[in-house]
This record gives structure tokens, sequence and C-alpha cells, in this order.
């Protein structure tokens, strides 16, 4: 039988005989794959907890391998490498070092969450791959995902001016992602607003771009936010 996921095996550890014919029977290739066994020795057993701590990680326990969230995964559909599946299975064992393996890809999930509403155990996988995304930034294995620049800049306009402003939102989010400031698509948008929108409207927004307007009475409401954020945060991960 052919053996599914076999990209998840070490080369070193698959048999195979290019040709082989057992009792009159041809078990060329793939026929005669053996796997050799291995022992498991570099686990962390507190893993499951700690991705239990992110949020989104919380259900990760109640998975029982069947396989669905891959199956209808956008990503996977893309790229067989991409599998949240494999990727809660060793997040159950604790196999961090497997997991490092893969950090290239673990951040491309789309969150379109299809893995979510299929799940029949609620895992919530969308979120496992988010936990594991965080975590993998957090341990300074990967650079931050554009999704995480994207959502450090938009609160950081949330604690600073208790609003945001879409404009400045974008133009530091292209300058930290290390993308250009002027792009095709921008700027083809921003003829078509302007041609359609109100000029006051046009004027509040360039007023805005100049001036970022703060909610009403903001005052020291960013900084009990930012204190209780860091709270929240202490408390999940220690
Ligand atoms: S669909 Fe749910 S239960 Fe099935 S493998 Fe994926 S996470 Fe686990
Ligand atoms: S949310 Fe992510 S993991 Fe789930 S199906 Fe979509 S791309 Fe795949």
């Amino acid at each position: 039988m052919a053996i599914h996921e076999k990209s998840l095996i070490e080369t070193e550890r698959l048999l195979e005989h290019d040709s082989l014919v057992v009792d009159g029977v041809d078990v060329s290739g793939q026929w005669n794959t053996m796997i050799t066994p291995r022992t498991i020795v570099d686990y962390d057993d507190d893993f499951e907890a700690k991705i239990q701590s992110y949020v989104g990680g919380e259900y990760v326990h109640r998975c029982w391998q069947c396989g669905s969230c891959t199956n209808s995964c956008t990503m996977y559909a893309q790229n067989v490498q991409f599998n949240p599946r494999y990727w809660i299975y060793l997040t159950r064992l604790g196999l961090t070092d497997e997991l490092i393996k893969d950090k290239d890809i673990i951040w491309q999930c789309v969150s379109c969450n299809k893995c979510t509403n299929i799940c029949p155990k609620d895992v919530k996988p969308e979120g496992v791959m988010k936990a594991l995304s965080h975590w993998l930034e957090e341990e300074g294995i990967t650079e931050k995902s554009p999704s995480r620049i994207f959502d450090e800049e938009f609160t950081d306009q949330v604690y600073d001016y208790g609003r945001i402003e879409d404009s400045k939102v974008m133009k530091n989010f292209f300058k930290e992602s290390g993308q250009p400031l002027v792009q095709g698509w921008l700027v083809e948008f921003t003829k078509r607003m302007i041609k359609r929108l109100p000029v006051a409207h046009l004027v509040r927004l360039g007023t805005n771009v100049v001036f970022t307007p703060k909610t009403k009475s903001w005052g020291k409401t960013g900084e009990v936010l930012k204190a209780y954020v860091r709270e929240q945060k202490e408390a999940a991960h220690g």
C-alpha cells in the first residue's frame, strides 16, 4: 500500500528496493517499502499546555487525528507540505524540533476557517495554526509574519489614539514589513476613491493623515489598556 504523507518521514528511514521479487511476486518499488523504527526522546512534556495558553490553541487536546482539517484546507490544496493535522499531532506529543522543520510554512494559514467548520471535535485548527505561529515568533525562531506586523501597528494606534487611521496603518505596515510605499494597486485604488468620494470627505481624510485624530478623552485609557493586555499575557504564558 502506498504510504501517504511519505514526505513527512526522514528519507534515511525509508527502505525500498527498486527491484524485488518474493516467492515469484514482483514487489518492486513502493510495494516493498519499510520504515525503520525510531525511539523518540526529544519531546517537551509541557508543550501542549504552552500552546493551549495562546488564544486559539485552547482545544488542541481534543484532536482525534481524523484528518478532516487537512483534507479541507485551502493551503493544503496548494501545497501538501501544509498539514494542520500533522502539526496538531506534533504539538500533542511535544515534538518541537519536528515543528520547527516546518517553520517557514506554518504561518501561511490564510484563516479561511474551513478546518474549524469541519472539525468534529471543535479543536479550532485555525486557532492552533495561529498559536504555533505566535510561539515560533516569540521564541525568535521565525521573523515576525506580515500579519503580526499589521496586528501590532493596528494595536499600537488603538493604544495611542483610541482609534485607527487606515492610511497610517497601511503606511507604517508597508514600512515595517519592508514593502514599497507606492504600489500599483494602491495607486489605482486611490485614484478611483478620489473620483467617487465627496470633496469634504477627501479633505477630512487628508487632514486625518497629517493630524491623526484621537478618541475624545482618551487620556490615560491607552496606558490602562496596555497594562491590562500585558497582565493577561503574563497570566497566560507565565
Ligand atoms: S479535523 Fe479536528 S479532530 Fe480531525 S484531525 Fe483536524 S483538528 Fe483533529
Ligand atoms: S484556516 Fe488555515 S489551516 Fe484552516 S483550512 Fe484555512 S488555511 Fe487551512
